[in-house]
């Protein structure tokens, strides 16, 4: 009798799990962009939002929560239900956070559910338009010679303009002055304004200011150049051997979100990935979609893994760390 009706409740519990995968998403999502709004995270997630709506039925809500380099808001999706209506678009600095952050109270390879890869950008050096170097070379000589004043906009400890401007120190050897911002949306104002002289940001924030001559740019982080960008040099190519720095993104949703969830978002996530629209956008911001493989939960799980490792060693030997 007893374990009659433990079966009945097992399978009523079942049940209820399938018809709330069925039924899902029966309300908004929220995508949580763990950096400002109008930065280069946030456009990215805002173009596979736009598509991920369309396929699941429902809008896909961008909520920017900005603050100590992504930490605070990968935190928001770690501690949300894992029902599938909060997931997260964050970047490489995923990776980085857990060698920098001393108090880090999650464990991003356990706390959360991989969905899939998205797109990996190059960033670009830039300067403020009336910085008084015409090219990289003349760039470098200036920072090691003004290494007191000069000022490098970052959006936090782990962020990826961190990370870039970190490689770009121990590369020529000098300590600058970094300046935080809860994004690099902000940091683009200040450095539209003259208050902070450059910064290493994603393409998908860079690209229109440099097509603009808004921003004086040095070169580009990956090891070819970027079609939307043709005349600008790699780093590598202007001096900077080997310097190469590409920002991954990917979709997550917490611990436990249920396998027909997850499938749900997967789909849904290739399906943005493979529309028009958001190829012709990536391609103007100079970036493209990850290979279909790389789209899916394992890919990036294992990706994951990987960058911990990669740059673990990396920041350790930097001797950097946050509270
Ligand atoms: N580009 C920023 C970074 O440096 C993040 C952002 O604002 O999207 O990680």
């Amino acid at each position: 009798m007893k374990l009659k009706s433990v079966a009945v409740s097992l399978a009523s519990l079942l049940f209820a799990g399938l018809v709330g995968a069925q039924a899902y998403p029966a309300k908004p999502v929220t995508m949580i962009v763990p950096f400002a709004a109008g930065g280069p995270t946030d456009t990215v997630a805002r173009q596979v939002a736009s598509v991920m709506s369309k396929s699941l039925g429902q809008t896909v809500i961008v909520e920017n929560v900005g603050g100590a380099g992504g930490t605070i808001g990968v935190g928001k999706v770690v501690t949300a239900p894992n029902d599938g209506y909060t997931i997260l678009l964050m970047h490489i600095g995923i990776s980085t956070a857990p060698s920098l952050y001393r108090t880090l109270k999650y464990d991003v390879t356990k706390d959360l559910e991989p969905v899939g890869l998205v797109t990996e950008v190059p960033m670009t050096m830039i300067a403020k338009n009336d910085f008084p170097a015409k090219d990289f070379k003349e760039m470098v000589s200036y920072v090691k010679a003004n290494k007191a004043k000069v000022s490098y906009a970052n959006a936090g400890i782990g962020s990826a303009s961190h990370l870039c401007g970190m490689l770009f120190m121990s590369a020529i050897e000098t300590d600058f002055l970094t300046v935080p911002y809860k994004g690099t949306a902000p940091a683009m104002t200040d450095l539209l304004g003259g208050q902070v002289d450059f910064m290493c940001d994603q393409t998908t924030n860079t690209t229109s200011q440099i097509k603009g001559n808004k921003v004086k740019a040095y070169g580009v982080t990956s090891m070819s150049r970027v079609a939307a960008l043709p005349d600008l040099p790699t780093l590598n190519e202007a001096g900077l051997k080997g310097f190469s720095v590409g920002v991954w993104h990917g979709v997550w949703a917490p611990k436990g979100t249920a396998k027909p969830v997850v499938d749900k978002l997967v789909a849904a996530l290739q399906a943005a990935l493979k529309d028009d629209g958001v190829k012709a956008k990536f391609a103007d911001l100079g970036t493209a979609p990850e290979p279909v493989a790389r789209q899916t939960p394992d890919a990036l799980r294992t990706h994951l893994a990987a960058e911990i490792a990669k740059w673990g060693p990396i920041i350790k030997k930097a001797g950097v760390y946050a509270d």
